[in-house]
């Protein structure tokens, strides 16, 4: 399970108004719809608010437990007028077994990583079998037995297949929550059944916030600014693009903008290592090319994401003298490209053609 839990105050407050809808719709229907959806970009913190979100579920004082008879899918049993709290007390059994990591109701499934962990992992159908056994069974202690599918859009087509099932005919009291940052990849009839919550990119400043209490050590504040201006919205970035690693990824993919020739070869050996190298090298090029937009746009009157880079991406603009239509286009070919590193492919071509907006002169 790799949810922060208590989630940070920053991320609970930022989505907050995202979960709103659910306790307001709860508190006059006493109706939970029985699958919800929880997109965003990869690292908004979709898992923590999840867990968050269960743990108000859970709470013996919140709105949900408030109702005498626990509720039945869509439907809801009769309608009780205790009022309940909106947000996790802290204090009742539940709370406590929460702090302790006890998650008595909750079954979280995660997809499954490659032994060497270079590709992503996907969903297997061992986990879809292990829960069919257990749908006959009620909930143990909370008012809901919760299905997290964490990263739902990995599933393959027969995990997918397998899950539909159980989502078009839920048992009672169960309560699905599936987590995508890629929604398209889910498949329609799954789609179908999903109240789906948008969660908004973050916004830098609060990203920076959540960096500065997360991390221990001495806190590299001038390294932080930027990753969290070149996180679009996602702490896991964040907390990636602060890896020495990605450092020093990105000052070379700088110095092959600066002298191609020479930095080529070894780039694609870089970058061919592993699928994550290549998403990585990708986010990258994405902000660097944002930032040489913004200056094309703005002049030098922008915030700049690579601000410790500003002289020589200023050199760079100015030399390569592309427009902003040709910035654009490089930019979305760049986006168009993160399909094809989740592809079996042979590893130098596909990071030769991932670096290939790198060496276009026109
Ligand atoms: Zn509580």
């Amino acid at each position: 399970m790799n949810a922060s839990f208590p989630a940070a105050p920053e991320l609970i407050e930022w989505h907050a108004s995202k979960l709103e809808p659910l306790l307001d719709r709860f508190e006059k229907d006493r109706a939970l719809h029985t699958t919800l959806l929880f997109t965003g970009v990869e690292g908004v913190g979709k898992k923590s608010l999840a867990l968050h979100f269960i743990h108000l579920l859970f709470c013996d004082r919140s709105i949900f437990a408030a109702a005498e008879e626990p509720v039945d899918s869509l439907f809801g049993g009769p309608l009780e007028e205790k009022p309940g709290a909106r947000a996790a007390c802290g204090e009742c059994g539940s709370c406590i077994r929460a702090s302790r990591g006890q998650w008595l109701d909750l079954i979280w499934i995660d997809p499954e990583t490659d032994e060497e962990g270079k590709r992503l992992g996907t969903h297997k159908i061992k986990a879809f079998r292990e829960l069919k056994e257990k749908l006959g069974l009620g909930p143990a202690e909370e008012p809901f037995r919760v299905v997290v599918i964490a990263d739902a859009d990995r599933m393959n087509q027969e995990s997918a297949n397998s899950i539909l099932k159980v989502l078009e005919e839920p048992p009672k009291n169960w309560l699905f929550i599936l987590t995508a940052s890629d929604s398209s990849r889910l498949l329609p009839t799954i789609l179908s059944r999903c109240m789906e919550i948008k969660f908004s990119p973050l916004d830098p400043d609060r990203i920076f916030s959540i960096l500065k209490r997360d991390l221990t050590g001495e806190f590299p504040s001038r390294r932080a600014k930027v990753a969290s201006r070149a996180a679009m919205g996602s702490i896991s970035r964040a907390k990636n693009c602060l890896e020495e690693e990605t450092w020093e990824l990105r000052d070379r993919l700088i110095g092959l903008l600066s002298n191609p020739a020479s930095e080529w070869m070894g780039l694609i050996d870089a970058v061919s290592t592993s699928q994550i190298r290549m998403n990585l090298a990708l986010d990258l090029m994405e902000t660097i090319f944002m930032d040489l937009l913004s200056h094309r746009i703005k002049g030098d009157q922008h915030l700049w994401i690579h601000e410790d880079q500003r002289e020589p991406l200023i050199e760079i603009a100015d030399r390569l003298g592309w427009d902003t239509a040709k910035l654009l286009s490089t930019l979305e070919g760049i986006a168009g490209r993160r399909k094809h590193t989740g592809l079996t492919l042979n590893a130098k071509l596909l990071a030769q053609e991932i670096l290939a907006p790198w060496m276009e002169r026109t």
